[in-house]
């Protein structure tokens, strides 16, 4: 037997976690796999547990200014049917498993969860995206780099619930993005290597550059210093910034070999994605997204 709380609201849930350590369950598409008991039975929690999957609080999708706020208990059945979610993340989510799991999984838990190979990660990190907690204490907001530690460890105190995922200043126009995941098959399976890239002109002069890779650590790996190393330069790329761009990320790319694949293969696939958008992003070369046009593999 278990206790478990399903609260009316929010702050009522925040009550809870203020008075007892809970377990939070959102969709449980990761923790019911993490508790499962052998031959059937029931999963098995130490602690009681805390459903926030039905709190409407933590389902709104929102501008505030020109920040995109998502409600983290939003769904990615959810997300993918909403008008505000930026169309790369729709490409990386209609990635993500199937649509049953879609259809409970949420972002804050793709986050809680801290899988160097959780399928958002990557373009949450491109989007320089920071968290809202909350507790009975009050409010703070915190970057996701900074929140992420590792595999399932993140800096949460016990009492907090991430309520909001805020993707600050987001724009589509003249800029080129790219998610590319590589798993054994193209639906419901766990990520290889993934990789996002951002690379943003105004005058055909490289204004901003962003690079985040999956699954090549114990959390995402992004760089501002080497991506600096491209602002300023012109479409296309000369082959000379292009080589050092790749040969800088292959200095810091340090993948394991595990069940999934081996380093080898992860470094090569992401050096070769990375080296793939760096030559061909650009208004002209089909990368292109904003002004109406979509991702070229939707
Ligand atoms: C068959 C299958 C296929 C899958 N395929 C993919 C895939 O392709 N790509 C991928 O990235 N993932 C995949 N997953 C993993 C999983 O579906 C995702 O990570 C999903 O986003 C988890 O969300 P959830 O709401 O179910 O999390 P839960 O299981 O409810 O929670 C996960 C963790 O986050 C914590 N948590 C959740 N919400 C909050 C919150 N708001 N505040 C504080 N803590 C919180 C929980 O306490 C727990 O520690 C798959 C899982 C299954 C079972």
């Amino acid at each position: 037997m278990v206790t478990s709380y399903r609260l009316k609201s929010l702050d009522e849930t925040i009550a809870q976690l203020s008075r007892e350590d809970c377990q939070i369950i959102a969709g449980g598409t990761d923790l019911m796999v993490q508790h499962k008991s052998p031959r059937g039975a029931p999963a098995r929690f130490d602690e009681p547990i805390v459903f926030i999957d039905h709190l409407q609080e933590l389902k709104r999708i929102r501008w505030v200014n020109q920040d995109l706020h998502i409600g983290a208990c939003c769904t990615y059945s959810e997300m993918l049917g909403h008008p505000l979610i930026p169309n790369i993340l729709k490409k990386a989510i209609k990635e993500i498993a199937a649509p049953a799991i879609r259809n409970r999984g949420t972002l804050g838990g793709n986050i809680c969860n801290a899988s160097p190979a959780g399928d958002t990660l990557p373009l949450l990190y491109l989007f320089n995206a920071r968290l809202q907690l909350k507790s009975a204490k009050g409010d703070r907001e915190v970057e996701i780099r900074d929140f992420i530690q590792g595999p399932r460890k993140v800096k949460r105190l016990k009492d907090e619930l991430v309520t909001e995922i805020i993707l600050p200043n987001v724009q589509e126009d003249h800029t080129s993005f790219v998610f590319e995941k590589v798993a054994n098959r193209k639906a419901d399976a766990i990520t290889k290597i993934s990789f996002a890239g951002l690379m943003r002109w105004d005058e055909g002069q490289i204004v901003d550059a962003r690079f985040a890779f999956g699954a090549v650590g114990p959390t995402i790996v992004r760089s501002a210093a080497i991506e600096q190393k491209i602002v300023g330069e012109a479409f296309p790329l000369e082959a000379a910034v292009v080589n050092g761009i790749v040969a800088d990320f292959e200095r810091i790319i340090k993948p394991i070999d595990d069940q999934r694949s081996t380093a080898i293969y992860r470094k090569t696939v992401a050096l070769h994605l990375l080296r793939y958008f760096i030559e061909n992003a650009g208004e002209e070369r089909g990368y292109a997204i904003g002004q109406g046009k979509d991702h070229p593999v939707d």
